[in-house]
């Protein structure tokens, strides 16, 4: 049976390229970066080079300013709690929006255990956050705000650069979660002016296990992870050489090709959703028609449960995602699409379809064409639908 991944935004495949460029530090390269002979100092020489790619696609003035970590989630973690606890003496006021990943939402639920008021904006029905009310919501004892770069389920993709010059007019920090536009959108962190960009390996192309925070020279957190005085003493624990290696290799790709296979990822990805719209009826895209992640369509399939959807593509051997991590038995809709104001019945119905480098035009004619009996099928079923 054919097998088609249109779930890039969960993770993608490792570039066979990355692999090879990681595999000389997992058999001959084994030195600890610290050590100071010879074995050491290649394994340094690696992730030096690698910090240097991942500088150049940031566009960070100061490869310095890069800092590597175990996954987005902990850059995101590093980005928020760093700064907080850093700041406490200023102020205990952060500010993000709803649609947040967990990895920053629910760090600032902790933080809020721990004393921090967190101010959640809300968004308008495409996914964008307000900047009057991101405006009005900025106090002399804000410190931080964190707004992610592009939204993972609808891949929405927030004005970040206006975010940052209001950041930067009221003298508070600016974090935003990158993960899912490193490698999609071309990025100038020292034109965008952030403080703190989070991103992570295994969403394009590279290893899991692995990402990075940039730390815009000058900014202070309070360090997450106590140790050694490993990454210039901002995170304790020997280095993964190869996973930052692959970061690195995933980088210098995400820099040559980015341009090239976005445009050929997005005529896939409306062909995919042109061919779902103009053939099944009730359906609705989620997330800004145009200013959007070129491989991301959401679609809501009115008066379907989006789980027996996924289970019914997964048994013609495609693999797509609501875009929401249900939690365990109950089928709570997306936070992303019920913020945006997105019906109950519409956000429980809703796929997200993310496309990759490595889909085709044969993938998505066969999806467009295994869609339509399966919709019909369950609608038969459906007790919400009524023809
Ligand atoms: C995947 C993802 C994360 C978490 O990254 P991990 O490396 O999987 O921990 C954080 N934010 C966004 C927007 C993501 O898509």
């Amino acid at each position: 049976m054919k097998k088609i991944y249109l779930d890039h935004n969960a993770t993608t495949p490792l570039d066979p390229m990355i692999l090879e460029a990681m595999l000389p530090y997992y058999r001959d390269v084994f030195g600890n970066a610290s050590s100071v002979h010879e074995f050491g100092r290649l394994a340094r020489k690696g992730i030096d080079e690698a910090r240097a790619k991942v500088a150049s696609l940031l566009g960070a003035k100061d490869v310095d300013e890069v800092v590597f970590t175990g996954s987005g989630t902990e850059s995101d973690n590093f980005a928020i709690k760093g700064a907080a606890d850093n700041l406490k003496a200023k102020g205990n006021h952060i500010i993000t929006s709803s649609i947040e990943h967990h990895a920053v939402l629910n760090t600032c639920k902790f933080l809020e255990q721990n004393g921090y008021k967190v101010t959640y904006l809300k968004t308008d029905k495409f996914g964008i956050v307000d900047l009057n009310e991101l405006k009005d919501s900025i106090t002399d004892k804000t410190i931080l705000i964190s707004i992610m770069y592009a939204n993972n389920e609808i891949g929405t993709i927030e004005p970040v650069s206006d975010i940052s010059k209001i950041a930067k007019e009221k003298d508070v920090l600016f974090h935003t979660d990158a993960v899912q536009a490193t490698g999609k959108v071309p990025m100038n962190a020292s034109k965008l002016g952030a403080d703190l960009i989070s991103l992570s390996a295994h969403k394009f192309y590279g290893p899991k296990g692995v990402g990075a925070l940039f730390i815009k020279k000058g900014v202070k957190l309070t360090r997450l992870l106590h140790g050694g005085h490993h990454e210039k003493n901002r995170r304790g624990g020997t280095e993964n050489v190869a996973g930052i290696v692959g970061l690195g290799k995933a980088a210098e790709l995400a820099s040559k090709n980015m341009s090239e296979s976005q445009t050929r990822i997005k005529a896939l990805r409306d062909k995919l959703h042109n061919g779902i719209t103009e053939n099944i009826k009730h359906t609705y895209l989620n997330g800004h028609p145009e200013n959007r992640l070129c491989n991301t369509v959401n679609i809501s399939f009115e008066y379907l449960e989006g789980e027996s959807i996924i289970l019914n593509l997964d048994m013609e051997g495609v693999g797509v995602s609501t875009g929401s991590a249900c939690t365990s038995g109950s089928l709570e809709p997306s936070h992303v699409l019920t913020s945006m104001g997105v019906s109950p019945v519409r956000a429980q119905g809703s796929i997200r379809f993310s496309l990759g480098k490595d889909n085709n035009e044969e993938d998505i004619d066969y999806v467009i064409k295994a869609l339509p009996p399966i919709i019909d099928r369950l609608r038969k079923m459906s007790p919400l639908y009524k023809g």
